[in-house]
């Protein structure tokens, strides 16, 4: 039987599927390479994964912070069903603090993640099958999850793909790739598409968004992906004075190159100044094109720039009832978990970055 159809008709915390209990007495989440170890009363860093007397229930599965539809070329893939639409979906929860984040109040999400684990939250609860359903009422080829790290929704993801799936729809998983090889093995057959940020070939930068994250490890995985047979397109984010070194540009287009083929999709984004990084002016369109050509020499052959637009971002556009044509009195009322297996305890608010 699918694991989607245990899905659970109402709101509640469901069990994260790659947890460990370790020896000093905290359980280790192994979803994303963070691998926060978590006590009693403590969520990980992406604050969607609560520890309850020893074990690891995701907050957010079947929390929708919003839903788009558009073409799969905007996410942006190129190279896989071109000319199909896809219903975009993301929850709240990240795993890393990009200073230039577009979608700050969703992709942390850390207001709407407190009202979960306070039992407060009006956020929308959608199972895998009303999701499914939905999508193809609205004549969509797929679904993808974007506008916050999907691998901190596992849970969700696997779900809601094998469901997908079954309904003859592709699915796509837009991520920084901070993510465990545990996690890409379950992902494996359920995902039809990666589509990974290279957001720069530097340590320094990295570990200024996510404290623990190294390059190799993001380049590992992204080619684990590839070996693992998924389709994988990836694309940077060209920030002035952050990451726009033509070297390293071109250092980035000679990996996907070596490592991912000279076929090999990459797409150049402009960035657009955002949160900690307003000060920074919007990329010059002449910077992206001399990436483009630097690429090319390297001898990639799908190299594609959009001077017109950034990360795959959330557009406020209509309510998330409407898509599911439900009765928004309904589809808000108070998440509470549904469950009583962990008494009257409540999920405990504690927070905390990451546990050394
Ligand atoms: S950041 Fe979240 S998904 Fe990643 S290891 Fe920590 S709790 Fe798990
Ligand atoms: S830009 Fe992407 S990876 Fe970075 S914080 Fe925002 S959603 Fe997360």
């Amino acid at each position: 039987m699918a694991s989607y159809s245990r899905a659970p008709g109402q709101y509640r915390l469901m069990p994260t599927r790659l947890q460990e209990r370790m020896p000093d007495g905290t359980t280790r989440c192994n979803l994303c390479l963070w691998r926060c170890r978590i006590k009693h009363g403590q969520r990980g860093f992406c604050q969607a994964h609560v520890n309850r007397g020893g074990t690891l229930y995701n907050l957010s599965y079947g929390i929708l912070s919003s839903i788009g539809v558009g073409p799969i070329e905007d996410k942006p893939v190129k190279h896989f069903r071109p000319g199909t639409q896809v219903m975009s979906v993301g929850s709240y929860g990240c795993s890393f603090r990009c200073g230039g984040c577009h979608n700050l109040e969703i992709s942390w999400g850390v207001t709407a993640l407190d009202d979960l684990a306070r039992g407060e939250s009006t956020a929308a609860y959608v199972t895998p099958v009303r999701l499914v359903e939905a999508a193809r009422r609205h004549g969509v080829d797929g679904i993808a999850f974007t506008y916050s790290e999907p691998a901190v929704w596992l849970e969700y993801v696997m779900d809601v793909s094998e469901a997908a799936h079954e309904a003859g729809l592709y699915t796509v998983f837009v991520s920084n790739s901070f993510v465990t090889d545990e996690a890409l093995a379950l992902l494996e057959g359920r995902v039809d598409v990666l589509c990974s940020d290279i957001k720069s070939l530097s340590d320094a930068f990295y570990r200024r968004i996510c404290g623990k994250a190294h390059v190799d490890e993001v380049l590992a995985s992204i080619e684990h992906a590839h070996r693992l047979g998924i389709h994988v397109e990836t694309r940077t984010n060209v920030i002035p004075t952050l990451n726009d070194d033509p070297e390293m540009l071109q250092g980035i287009a000679r990996w996907i190159h070596d490592h991912l083929g000279a076929e090999s999709p990459w797409h150049i984004t402009r960035f657009f100044p955002a949160y900690k990084l307003d000060h920074l002016p919007a990329t010059p369109a002449d910077v992206l094109w001399r990436a483009h050509d630097l690429a090319r020499a390297v001898g990639l052959r799908n190299v594609y720039v959009y001077d017109d637009k950034g990360c795959d971002c959330a557009q406020e556009n209509r309510p998330i009832a409407d898509w599911l044509s439900e009765d928004p009195a309904v589809l808000h009322r108070i998440k509470k978990c549904s469950a009583s297996c962990c008494g009257e305890d409540g999920v405990l608010l504690k927070k905390y970055e990451r546990l050394d």
